[in-house]
This record gives C-alpha cells, structure tokens and sequence, in this order.
C-alpha cells in the first residue's frame, strides 16, 4: 500500500494541511478512498464538482471533445467556447464574456476591465475597494484585493490600487470612494472568509452608490454561481444586476475554467488587452456547456434552495441539541456551522472517520458544500453522522 501522505511530504510544497483522507474515485456524493472505504462527500471538489462527481453530462461531454480537438488557442475560433459564451449571456444580465482557467484569473481580468473603463471614463481612476474577509484568489493582485492580513502580510509589498473596507457596511464603502476609485468588487456572500451573509439590502445599496458615481459593481461570484445559493446567478436573489460578474468554480462540473463577463456598456476591453494560453480551451468548455444546460434544464438551482432549508433546519436542531455551536448560517447549499471553541479540524477528522467529508473553514467552523444535485436523505446521512461525532464532545 502506498502511503501517499508520506509522498506529499516529501515531494509537495507543503502550503496546505490536508484532512485524513486520499480520494481514488468519485460517483455523484460519494467518494472512494485508496483503501476502498466509501465516503459522502459534501466538499465535492471544494464547490466545483455542481453535479456531484464524474457527472454522466459531463463525461459524455468531456470525453467526445477530448477525443476531438484539445486545445486551440484563442488565435482562433472554436465551437465549445463560443456556445458557452452564448449560453452564458443568453442565461444572465451580461453581454459579453472572456473564458480564462480558474476564479483569481477571472477576477483579475474584471479589474483589468475595470481600470481600462477608469483610465477612458473616470479620469484615471484606477483603485477598487473591496471588502475584509472577503476572498478573491491567490495572486498577487487578488491578495491585495483579498481584505485578509494574514494572506497579505507575508507577501508584502503588494500590488496597489486596492481598499479594503469593512464588510457589509455601505458606509465604509461611502466613505472610501474617492476620484480614484473606479469600482467596488465584492462576493454576494462571503464563502472563503467565513459564509458571511449580508443584511437582505446589503448589496442594493451598493449598487446604489455604484450607478450614483458612476462606478463599476464587480460581483465575484466564483464560489455562488451556477446555481449554489438556490438562483442560476446570486445577484439574482438579491434584485440587483453588477456591471461585471466572475464565475468559476461550479461551472465546469469538475473542469477547470473560470469567465468573467460585462455588460456592453462596460465590455471596454479591447485589441491586444488581454489574453490567456489556456482560455477558451475547448474541452473544458465542452464540460461548462454540459454542465450549465444540465443545471438550466433540471433547475438544479431550485434544488439547492430546497435542500438547503432542509440542510439548515436539520443543523438547526444540531444547534438546539448542542451548546457549543453557536450559530448556523449561510443560503441555498453553501452552509456553516460555528462553534464556541477551536474545535473544526478534530470534528472534520471524526466525520472523515465515520465516512463524511465535509470542510474545515475556520478553527471553529465547518463548511457544507455539497454537490447541487444531493436530495434529502444525503442531508439525513450527513447531519446524524455530524451528530453521531459531536455527541461525543463534551462542549
Ligand atoms: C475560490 C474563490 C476564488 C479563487 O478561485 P481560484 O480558482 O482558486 O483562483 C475567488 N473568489 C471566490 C469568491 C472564491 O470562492
């Protein structure tokens, strides 16, 4: 028997302290181990995998295009790209899209935007403001972007141009916007940094102050799009429209690919202003296409809003039952619990232990991110084996 954490010790840059468990093989919730053992598995790629593992669209898709034509470059026209971008527009408020490879990408290419639209319409503004505990990639850039000290402070100096600002407060956006800002970027909830929900007119009154100076609403939708907070989009749910959205993670069931897309007001980018090798690949584009019809065409979304009510009165009556947790909270299927102590990573490993994976977000809270497609009964199997775990601590 290999024994792979010994090799990722050796031979990995050790970035990331990785939970107990070697994942083989995958089937929509379920995950198999190295040793064979059998998981449900409600992290799914970390937010990726929409449809649940190895999604049968998807395969289909992936293995008729990988078999056809690989990778093209975008010198060139090619069919998959193309029908995602028409897909994409004719299912949101945008009107025009850029296919890249992951969520940072997609969100750098919005701020490229957004400052080309500054230095032709806003006299040269040029910063974005952005909010604490939000989460937007691991470049550079998107780590200034990123209102995260931790994540910023090793890698001083960062690139400038960036304000972060208190989250969920229009008033500290108010007040940080200056001439040189020429956009305010934020998530619609807050995953990486903690599943912040906003109050309800949150996201209204910053589209308010955006149309009243005349401002780019760059809405990072990497982790909410496609269908995980109940809507096909999250703006959706919030009665509002951004200026300019970023996708990735959910859209490509399982793929790689990230997209940034604009209204044409603001589609400003033009000739020789970006690019990207891998954008537009046609494989994973064939997978995105698969996997945004299957979503449309079976209102995957609708699901996740149903099982994620029932996801959160089950975790509810978690709370009633157990002190220590001290709150849950989230929408549509991306959900966390938190705890009153730094208990998250031995929780996780129990679950991990008696067949659940599940996230550790926090030192004292557990993320839920399952694929979109899961039913009741996988909620009844992971909350009692939750349940199974926690009644063994003594809080
Ligand atoms: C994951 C995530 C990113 C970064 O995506 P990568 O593909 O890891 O670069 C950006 N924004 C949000 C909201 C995310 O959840």
């Amino acid at each position: 028997m290999v024994n792979w954490p010994e090799i990722d010790n050796k031979y990995y840059m050790q970035t990331i302290v990785r939970d107990p468990v070697t994942i083989v093989r995958g089937k929509g919730a379920r995950a198999w181990d190295d040793k064979g053992k059998k998981y449900l598995d409600f992290v799914c790629g970390l937010a990726v995998n929409c449809l649940g593992h190895c999604h049968p669209a998807v395969v289909k898709a992936v293995k008729k295009q990988v078999g056809t034509l690989i990778q093209t470059s975008l010198w060139y026209y090619n069919t998959p790209m193309l029908q995602l971008a028409e897909l994409l527009v004719k299912n949101s408020c945008m009107d025009r899209v850029f296919i890249c490879n992951s969520g940072l990408e997609a969100n750098e290419g919005a701020v490229k935007l957004a400052r080309r639209y500054g230095a032709l319409k806003l006299n040269g503004a040029y910063e974005v403001i952005t909010t604490f505990d939000s989460f937007h990639g691991r470049s550079l850039a998107m780590t200034a972007a990123t209102g995260q000290a931790k994540m910023q402070e090793p890698f001083q100096p960062l690139p400038a141009g960036f304000k972060n600002v208190k989250s969920n407060d229009i008033d500290a956006i108010k007040s940080a916007t200056t001439k040189k800002t020429c956009a305010v970027m934020v998530e619609p909830i807050q995953a990486e940094g903690g599943v912040n929900v906003p109050d309800d007119d949150y996201l209204k009154k910053v589209r308010e102050w955006c149309d009243q100076k005349g401002i780019l609403l760059i809405l990072d939708e990497v982790q909410t799009g496609i269908g995980r907070l109940g809507a096909l989009f999250g703006y959706m749910l919030y009665g509002i429209e951004p200026d300019v959205l970023t996708l990735a993670k959910g859209l490509g069931g399982g793929m790689p690919i990230g997209a940034f897309l604009a209204k044409e007001k603001y589609a400003v980018l033009t000739l020789g202003d970006h690019n990207a090798t891998f954008g537009g690949n046609p494989v994973t584009c064939a997978a995105a296409c698969a996997t945004l019809k299957y979503v449309i065409d079976n209102d995957v979304a609708g699901n996740a809003r149903e099982v994620g009510k029932y996801l959160m009165s089950k975790l509810e009556g978690l709370k009633n039952k157990y002190s220590f947790i001290t709150e849950v909270r989230g929408r549509g299927l991306l959900v966390a619990v938190y705890f009153n102590s730094e208990i998250a990573k031995s929780v996780v490993a129990a679950c991990i232990e008696k067949g659940l994976i599940i996230n550790r977000l926090k030192p004292n809270a557990i993320r839920f991110i399952p694929p979109l497609i899961i039913l009741n009964k996988h909620v009844d199997e992971a909350v009692g084996i939750l349940d199974n775990v926690l009644s063994g601590i003594t809080g």
